[in-house]
């Protein structure tokens, strides 16, 4: 059997190795120059295989900042320049927002329902 993978984080990494050590023949194919370049790049190292917590939050945001001048902080974010990490963490803020507002429409949906339920 020949199976490529598109993408060479973690998952896809993981993936091509056993699917190997089953003796598939693997195309892992990455868009980057190397593998794990991407959210797999020197992330926190902590294990978390059944963490669903959503990152993009303003406490996060709060976090990242007091992150700059705190010593011990838990995250840290380089300030040095570079239009692709602070692309990034716009996006980052920008999801958020978007996840307000389609929680507050999910809500008001979720109340009309009720209303005409109790009708
Ligand atoms: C700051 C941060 C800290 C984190 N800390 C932890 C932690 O402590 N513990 C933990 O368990 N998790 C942590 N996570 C989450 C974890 O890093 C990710 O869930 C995991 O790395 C995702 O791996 P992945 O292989 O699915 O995606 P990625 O590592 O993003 O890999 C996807 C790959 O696909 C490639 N690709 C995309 N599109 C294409 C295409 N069209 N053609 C070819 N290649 C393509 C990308 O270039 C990339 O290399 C953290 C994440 C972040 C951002």
């Amino acid at each position: 059997m020949h199976i490529g993978i598109i993408g060479a984080g973690i998952t896809g990494v993981t993936t091509a190795y056993f699917l190997s050590k089953k003796g598939v023949d693997i195309d892992l194919i990455e868009s980057r120059r190397y593998p794990g370049m991407a959210t797999s790049y020197a992330n926190g190292g902590q294990l978390s295989a059944s963490n669903s917590e959503a990152w993009n939050s303003w406490y996060n945001v709060y976090n990242g900042i007091k992150g700059l001048i705190t010593k011990n902080s838990s995250i840290k974010i380089n300030p040095w320049p570079s239009v692709e990490k602070y692309l990034w963490l716009l996006s980052f803020i920008k999801i958020y927002q978007l996840k307000i507002k389609l929680q507050k429409i999910f809500v008001k949906w979720l109340l009309k329902v009720l209303i005409y339920i109790m009708k």
